[in-house]
């Protein structure tokens, strides 16, 4: 993790919030190449799960909302963690993520709140601050951030930044399900950050106060059996597969599903999945969270709201649908990503190389167009008037500093896919370039006509 971390700085990825002023604790800046990733891994997320299919459409809802909201899905009363203090140092930690790093997340399920502090004492769990066990009952600790509206700092003018995307989706229902005229099943997909008060944040950007979220809910109708759901769900479980291994490229060996038992799933849901990575430094890690949550949601917001969330279908039955959730945590993907694409390669007696193996679609710059040597005006303009073609097709960049081979390293660290170099060749000879291929180091003559559909096919 520390490798990834200091890449993410050094290279303009990500950097540490507020740095001049010393930093804020657990904020952090994407920076020029970071956000050309992120925004990637967002692009890819909704070509495959918006555009590409016909039964999911986009909302972009507000991220302060009237509390009512808040209060109907349970955030208000229940988005709690439990929250004990070290008697020895005075820190404070999220019991029950102690608790699981010692005895499992299935049987840290079991373990009612107010018996947290108490199975931290009796299992000797130390605290990772000071390395004593004496610790307090846990407390509840809401993880809404709070915020007041307009000018009057009164309690009746508390709203919250949203704790999750979702909750924007189910108050959209009756406007979306009115205006689209879709048929059910349909989901409704939504990107956009997500605010949590978190005791312990850390681990880079794995959890964070600030993060953004991906997130679908997807409405069925409902179950005429027990197990009708299954089979929509099941389908998702397939499509959410392939999106992780086939355009984030996220290998197998380090994804799993872990379902939740009965302890650790909600009341109202039929099933959960929590899909983990394994994080270099961190171990398993949640990625997505993926959940069937029967019709509890929509009844929530009829009950607090007095609204009509029912469907009608064409043969005039009314109910409330169900729905399907595949929740994806943005930031935390891109840290998967980075992960996954993180290589420290041999090239040569005592050389390394560190590469970023992202898929083409991801990466952040497609391609970058060098001149062999910058003091030669003739090959820096033709580089330039192939750099300038490009651009508009491709992100590109155009780098003369250094030699050439000092190039390809940096490029190599943003995971630049292909690397142009324009040469006495190119001018004199054959009007080609060579094309330098990221992950093989291979280099080919590519004619400077052609150079426009070899990239496209290379980069699809
Ligand atoms: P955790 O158990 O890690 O706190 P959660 O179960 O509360 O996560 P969900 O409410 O299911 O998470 O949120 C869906 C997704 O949003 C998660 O799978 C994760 O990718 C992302 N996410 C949740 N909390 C954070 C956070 N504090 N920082 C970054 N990403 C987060």
């Amino acid at each position: 993790m520390e490798q990834i971390v200091s890449l993410c700085k050094r290279r303009g990825f990500v950097f540490p919030g507020s740095e001049i002023y010393g930093g804020m604790a657990n904020s952090w800046d994407y920076g020029p190449y970071g956000i050309e990733l992120k925004n990637n891994i967002a692009k890819s997320w909704w070509k495959t799960f918006v555009q590409e299919r016909d039964d999911v459409v986009g909302l972009d809802s507000a991220i302060i909302t009237n509390p009512k909201v808040w209060v109907a899905s349970g955030h208000v009363a229940n988005f709690n963690d439990p929250l004990v203090d070290c008697k020895g140092c005075k820190t404070r930690h999220r019991g029950d993520k102690l608790l699981e790093e010692k005895i499992g997340v299935d049987e840290t399920a079991a373990i009612p709140f107010e018996e947290v502090g108490k199975k931290l004492n009796e299992l000797k769990i130390v605290c990772p601050n000071c390395g004593k066990t004496d610790w307090t009952d846990a407390r509840k600790f809401n993880l809404l951030f709070e915020t007041q509206v307009g000018v009057l700092a009164d309690t009746k003018n508390i709203a919250y930044l949203r704790g999750e995307t979702a909750q924007g989706i189910f108050i959209n229902f009756k406007n979306i399900s009115n205006t689209m005229r879709k048929k059910l099943p349909f989901g409704v997909a939504q990107v956009g950050k997500a605010f949590r008060n978190e005791i312990t944040p850390g681990n880079f950007i794995f959890r964070t106060r600030e993060f953004e979220q991906m997130e679908i809910e997807y409405f069925i109708r409902p179950p005429k059996t027990e197990n009708e759901w299954r089979e929509p769900f099941e389908a998702w479980m397939e499509d959410i597969k392939r999106f992780f291994s086939d355009k984030l490229g996220l290998s197998d060996e380090n994804m799993r599903w872990r379902r939740h038992d009965e302890n650790e799933r909600s009341f109202y849901s039929k099933d959960t999945f929590d899909v983990e990575y394994l994080f270099p430094s961190l171990g398993w890690g949640e990625l997505h969270g993926f959940a069937y949550r029967t019709d509890y949601d929509l009844n929530q917001h009829i009950k607090h709201s007095g609204a009509d969330l029912t469907y009608v279908d064409d043969e005039g039955n009314k109910f409330v649908p169900h729905c399907i959730e595949p929740s994806f945590g943005l930031t935390r993907t891109l840290l998967a990503v980075l992960a996954e694409a993180y290589n420290e390669e041999e090239v040569g007696e005592n050389d390394t190389r560190i590469v970023m193996k992202f898929k083409p679609a991801l990466a952040p710059i497609k391609v970058a167009v060098f001149p062999l040597l910058k003091n030669k005006p003739v090959l820096v303009e033709k580089a330039q008037e192939i750099y300038k073609n490009l651009k508009p097709l491709f992100m590109c960049e155009f780098d003369d500093n250094g030699n050439v081979g000092k190039r390809y390293r940096r490029q190599d660290e943003i995971g630049t896919p292909f690397c142009v170099t324009v040469d006495f060749d190119t001018i004199e000879k054959d009007n080609s370039v060579t094309v330098r291929d990221r992950d093989s180091m291979e280099q080919v003559r590519v004619k400077v006509e052609e150079l426009e559909g070899y990239l496209a096919q290379k980069l699809q």
